[in-house]
């Protein structure tokens, strides 16, 4: 009686570093459609065109979504936008001012930009974000998410550059999570994917993104403690990763959190019923 069904989204990858179809192509990148009974939202927008071609190929409409959400400034994810309103004139684009305006570095390799090259965005299909808040009927954006919680060690390589031109640690100010009906993206997750949960009031069945939980950053041991506390807190929600999830990371919390952790990958679709929490 406790599960019964109230409603149904579906969400479907667009964008991933991986992919099981050999028909569709990836990148380092991540955009994935989710679709409710009230929106279409698309959720990041990949690096470059590719979420347009792989949208072509899996016969998905791209001009009836509604609204955008760019989760941080980072190219990865916000470097398809402009190819995404190429063939959409109607979605609001939900972004902070803060990514819109950074200059982002990566120091994984050496130094180099991971700036967006932004498209002009009119005014009235601008929904900027300074604060938590219900952006539309249903749609809650989480904004500078406190930082309680550990962050992923791999952030250490990132960095903003400040207006005298130095380079300072990038402390995330630009990230956002969103969560519509019991489902919460997190982006990369730079912010820290427990911080980003503590952050959401709201009862949540499946969290859906990456994790920056690069290999070779947190140990065998961290990683076990992390999965260990999420099936703990979250016992019933479903977690689904990939993009900057990476494998050995995977595979540890895997370990500890069996069905309750499954990667996604492009091409992914999944069914998700809305069930009563
Ligand atoms: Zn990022
Ligand atoms: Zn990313």
């Amino acid at each position: 009686m406790d599960n019964k069904i109230i409603g149904m989204m579906k969400w479907t990858v667009l964008v991933d570093n991986r992919t099981n179809d050999p028909a569709l192509q990836t990148e380092h990148g991540l955009s994935i459609l989710l679709e409710t009974e009230r929106h279409r939202i698309l959720l990041d927008t990949g690096a470059s065109d590719l979420l347009v071609r792989n949208a072509g190929k899996m016969g998905i409409d791209l001009s009836t979504i509604d609204y955008v959400f760019i989760s941080h400034g980072h190219s990865d994810h916000a470097g398809g936008l402009k190819h995404f309103m190429a063939m959409n004139d109607k979605a609001k684009v939900i972004v902070t001012t803060d990514a819109l305006t950074g200059k982002f570095y990566s120091k994984r390799g050496h130094l180099h930009s991971i700036t967006a090259i932004w498209p002009d965005i009119p005014k009235a299909r601008l929904l900027k974000i300074g604060e938590t808040c219900e952006v539309a009927t249903g749609i809650h954006i989480f904004a500078h998410i406190p930082q309680v919680h550990p962050k992923p060690i791999g952030n250490q390589n990132l960095f903003v550059e400040t207006d005298e031109g130095n380079y300072v640690l990038d402390e995330f100010r630009h990230e956002l999570a969103l969560y519509t009906e019991g489902f919460l993206f997190t982006g990369c997750a730079h912010s820290g994917l427990e911080n980003i949960l503590a952050a959401c009031p709201y009862p949540i069945h499946t969290v859906v993104g990456g994790f920056h939980l690069l290999d070779g950053y947190e140990t065998a041991e961290d990683l076990t403690a992390l999965a260990r506390r999420l099936k703990t807190q979250y016992p019933y929600t479903q977690f689904f990763t990939s993009h900057c999830t990476c494998n050995q990371a995977f595979e540890v919390m895997k370990s500890q959190m069996g069905e309750y952790l499954q990667a996604f990958c492009c091409g992914y679709q999944h069914p998700s019923y809305r069930t009563k929490i």
